[in-house]
């Protein structure tokens, strides 16, 4: 059988996708499909497996005609091209596959041949089997959250490295956690779920054999979810690191109590922990409550921030206004945090409910759900399916000068400035001169934003300082310099764009979301 994984092409306009950043590294997109390269890993070894990233190739007909079975996957930023893949696949009567939240929550998507729903680590004997013997199903549920043992590593050899500039692994899947927003648990349960240590090892070796280096991004909803099993693989993979002369560094993501155990940031800066992605929502303490996020309550979010940064990791905070308990300083008081804590990348989401969430249920129950997350409305830069309780005008007139706030030039590299006075450089991960593949980044950023770009007086006037205060943080300065260009353009994007909400009814129906039967 000759199998095609499609992973369809995602905009340019999300926050983390870098896109307008990744010309200049010289890259076409910003990580691999982690979950289509894991499936494949599950087929016969006598089917012929390819894969096209749309994010890196066009996806060309005779890329259709050569499969006779597809495997698309995507998020819901992918879901307009995943639409158009599903429909190119029919016209040319090829079998298609799809899995993942985005298929259980657009139903348009969900139109495949073979509709998986939940985790596939079970399902695909049974689908395989069922296709052998000429019946397989429309849709294949899980009925339980699956050991990750069953979990093969990836098949890293149907992609070229070269073409990326982050490379993802999973060890955990689950949050105890339970965010009213949040689909965390509803897809992958409470009770967190992870690899054993000899796994990941392995998992590091696969990456080490097949040429990769440098970051790797752990796509895991909470990778201190298990404290416990946590500190254990942080131990093994700094005696890994160690023994392979540290050729890779870690970006993760983690709820707050990362700061509770003192013991937690020094692992992960031993590790090679550079960034840690924290859900901090709110500095309202009314707005934490009402969205359950109770973890962030019990601390004090500006000296986890200080804490982490002070272990060499940079913190990329994540935050949510449109709480209805949000007070009219909201905008005002998010930034005036963002910018003493010093975190360059804050992600600031408008307040969306995804399908099965509590919140979802809510909004439905208040008649203030207007409509389906969808690409569409995510990658212009948030879902905004809920009727906010301090007015749409209030909402986007203070969102959009917030973004401003924050992604304008001069204020941005002046919080940057900041971030890398207080920046401990990691002791633990290898220095030296920039590699040539570095320098033609350099080269390509001093002619693209030294020169180009019309922000340009900003821009010289923070490498100067960068380079007379803090010269040994050059690639961390070069790295901030390019995810700031990104921000920026996105940032103007959305705040240039007219939204008329004053028209928008509330949903009348809606259908429930599929997955909710998963448990
Ligand atoms: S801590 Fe993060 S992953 Fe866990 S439920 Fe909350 S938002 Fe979701």
């Amino acid at each position: 059988m000759k199998a095609l994984f499609i992973n369809p092409s995602a905009p340019k306009t999300t926050f983390w996708s870098h896109k307008h950043a990744l010309e200049f590294a010289g890259v076409k997109a910003q990580m691999p499909p982690l979950g289509l390269l894991t499936v494949a890993a599950m087929l016969p070894d006598t089917w012929t497996v390819r894969l096209v990233d749309m994010d890196v190739h066009p996806l060309t007909d005779e890329d259709l005609n050569w499969a006779e079975i597809a495997f698309i996957g995507g998020m819901c930023v992918q879901a307009k091209s995943m639409e158009e893949v599903i429909r190119r696949c029919r016209e040319l009567k090829i079998r298609t596959c799809g899995g993942g939240a985005i298929y259980a929550s657009l139903e348009h998507i969900a139109r495949v041949d073979h509709l998986f729903l939940g985790e596939v680590e079970q399902l695909m004997p049974e689908f395989l089997d069922d296709l052998a013997a000429g019946h397989a199903k429309n849709i294949y549920r899980a009925e339980t959250f699956p050991d990750l043992s069953l979990t093969p590593i990836p098949r890293w050899d149907l992609i070229d490295f070269s073409n990326y500039l982050t490379v993802p692994m999973q060890i955990s899947r689950g949050c105890p956690y339970n965010c009213d927003f949040c689909h965390v648990r509803i897809i992958y349960g409470k009770k967190p779920r992870s690899k054993s240590v000899s796994r990941v090892l392995s998992e590091l070796d696969s990456l080490y054999e097949h040429g990769w280096r440098g970051t790797v991004f752990f796509a895991d909803d909470n990778f201190i979810g298990r404290r416990d099993l946590a500190k254990q693989i942080l131990s093994a993979m700094i005696s890994w690191q160690s023994t392979h002369g540290y050729p890779f560094h870690f970006i993760g993501q983690a709820s707050v109590d990362v700061g509770d155990d003192p013991q937690l940031p020094q692992l992960l800066q031993q590790a090679g922990f550079e960034a840690l992605f924290i859900g901090i929502e709110s500095t309202v303490a009314a707005s934490l409550s009402e969205c359950n996020k109770k973890q962030n309550l019990d601390c004090n979010l500006f000296e986890v921030v200080r804490l982490l940064q002070e272990h060499s990791m940079e913190v990329l905070g994540g935050f949510i206004v449109g709480f209805d308990s949000d007070p009219p300083t909201i905008f005002d008081d998010l930034y005036r945090f963002i910018d003493e804590a010093a975190l360059v990348s804050a992600m600031v989401g408008v307040l969306a409910a995804p399908y099965g969430t509590e919140l979802f249920r809510r909004m439905v129950a208040e008649n203030r759900l207007i409509r389906n997350l969808d690409g569409d409305s995510i990658a212009n830069f948030s879902g905004m399916n809920v009727v906010p309780a301090m007015g749409w005008d209030r909402l986007l007139d203070g969102y959009k000068k917030l973004l401003a706030k924050l992604y304008e030039p001069a204020p941005y590299y002046q919080r940057a400035l900041r971030f890398l006075s207080r920046y401990k450089i990691n002791p633990w991960l290898p220095g030296g001169l920039p590699s040539p593949a570095e320098l033609r980044i350099i080269l390509r950023m001093l002619w693209g934003l030294g020169v180009k770009d019309s922000d340009r007086r900003s821009f010289w006037r923070f490498m100067a300082e960068l380079l007379m205060k803090y010269p040994q943080l050059l690639p961390h300065g070069i790295n901030i310099v390019l995810a700031g260009y990104h921000y920026r353009l996105i940032s103007r994007r959305f705040i240039e764009t007219e939204h008329d909400h004053a028209s928008v009814e509330p949903l009348s129906d809606f259908s429930e979301p599929i997955f909710n039967n998963v448990r």
